[in-house]
């Protein structure tokens, strides 16, 4: 009896001590949260309003160059930054420091404005594992639910053709969402180049055998299908190979290429003008074929097949660069980019040549980012105003007591945050997760009460 009563006096100094400790740790982790919900806050408007989108790819791409986050993280934060804004609850919540940023990343998963409550009280009640769980289990039931949607689409899809007794065809169908996307991109793009054909033509041949008027818009439809039928039977419905689908051919003066101010032009295969910058791009890295045209526009000399990169310098060039060199970007594969344009004389050395992903290639020749390197091999990439864009920022000043700092800073907003501020209601009881969803989830089948 002695010995434990003397045992409590001994410890009883340190528990105290080491619970004052942990009161430190959760009243700051609760400052931390609500210091996110603002974090997440401004990334939204940063997102919403572009902020990101001057050389990078998304608000994550910029978030982990600027910040340092690593891109999962990024992307994270950007996803629950964009829930958060049709979740106002959640969102107070977090600014409250009542709901932890984990808690808050794993309810914006599935809630929805009209669930919201019900998670809200999930995140309140629970612990980060429970609330882990009931998540887990909701998502089976959306992906269920949308499972279920996804095979009802499949099984209804129809298409009925059959001759009116006018002679006329009548098709009437039902797509799934997939195929209707196909089939309207198609649509639309034998519509445009219908519209091509009719605004080139002079005199105009469409409507020809139609008195006078613009054909209305189902009319255009109608021809758009019979366009779509033909070229599909012209190329025996192979939709070809993917290099072969995608392939551009841009006829390109010299000039031009060289010059973009200068007159001439670069078409691409079917007439369709595109600007000189991106006419260099496509031809930065390209095969090229050289053809040689008189002045009437015959053909008088075609050179051979080659690569504006030789082989042996692109793998050079792969094993020095490593992926695109854009500041932020490290895609592992890209384009060679002549810093100098062949076109304007530039060689094709590894000194002249930088990697580039297709969206920084493109940043580089059209968005006027320019890339230079120096003497020493180093790059050096400016934003179109001429502002250089450092391979890693600088890090901001942060205050030299930075918890000290939150804290002021939260509380003159108000906030009056405490160890216990994010205390779940658990009380120990085992979670059921199946029964909770059952009665939180507005798509799961209700438990009947007794004696219902
Ligand atoms: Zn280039
Ligand atoms: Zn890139």
């Amino acid at each position: 009896m002695e010995i434990s009563t003397l045992h409590v006096v001994a410890t009883a100094e340190p528990i105290a001590e080491l619970d004052r400790l942990g009161d430190e740790i959760a009243e700051l982790a609760a400052h931390l949260d609500a210091a996110t919900a603002r974090l997440l806050e401004l990334i939204r408007e940063f997102d919403a309003r572009g902020g990101w989108n001057h050389g990078f790819r998304s608000c994550a791409h910029w978030l982990s160059y600027r910040v340092g986050m690593r891109l999962g993280a990024g992307r994270e934060h950007v996803r629950v930054a964009r829930a958060l804004g049709s979740l106002p609850r959640l969102a107070d919540a977090l600014v409250r420091g009542e709901l932890s940023y984990s808690k808050v990343r794993a309810l914006t998963r599935v809630a929805t404005p009209e669930t919201e409550e019900r998670l809200l009280a999930v995140g309140r009640a629970g612990t980060a594992c429970h609330v882990e769980r009931i998540v887990r289990g909701w998502r089976r039931i959306d992906r269920l639910a949308e499972a279920q949607e996804a095979a009802g689409h499949h099984k209804a899809r129809a298409l009925h053709v059959y001759q009116d007794e006018d002679g006329m065809v009548v098709i009437r169908g039902r797509l799934t969402p997939e195929q209707g996307a196909v089939v309207m991109q198609a649509l639309a793009a034998a519509g445009e180049t219908l519209y091509q054909r009719m605004r080139a033509a002079d005199p105009p041949i469409w409507p020809r055998d139609v008195p006078a008027g613009t054909p209305s818009m189902e009319q255009q439809r109608a021809d758009a299908l019979a366009l779509l039928a033909e070229a599909a039977l012209h190329h025996g419905l192979d939709p070809g190979a993917p290099g072969e689908r995608y392939q551009v051919v841009v006829h390109v003066d010299a000039a031009v290429l060289a010059d973009p101010e200068a007159p001439g032009q670069s078409l691409l295969d079917g007439g369709t003008h595109v600007p000189a910058e991106t006419a260099q791009r496509l031809a930065c890295d390209a095969t090229r074929v050289i053809m040689r045209h008189d002045p009437d526009g015959r053909i008088v000399e075609v050179g051979a097949r080659t690569r504006t990169i030789p082989p042996a310098i692109r793998r050079a060039l792969h094993d020095r660069d490593r992926g695109c060199r854009f500041p932020g970007c490290g895609l592992p594969f890209g384009q060679g980019h002549h810093i100098c344009h062949w076109a304007h004389g530039g060689p094709t050395t590894l000194s002249n040549l930088a990697m580039l992903c297709r969206h920084h290639h493109r940043a580089v020749h059209e968005e006027g980012y320019r890339v230079e390197r120096h003497s020493d091999g180093a790059l050096s990439f400016r934003r179109p105003d001429g502002r250089l864009l450092p391979d890693v920022p600088p890090a901001p000043a942060v205050p030299c007591d930075p918890s000290r700092a939150l804290q002021a800073k939260n509380e003159a907003a108000g906030l009056r945050l405490r160890a216990r501020t994010a205390c779940p209601g658990w009380q120990g009881e085992r979670l059921d997760v199946g029964w909770a969803i059952d009665v939180l989830h507005p798509r799961a089948v209700r438990p009947r009460a007794i004696g219902e």
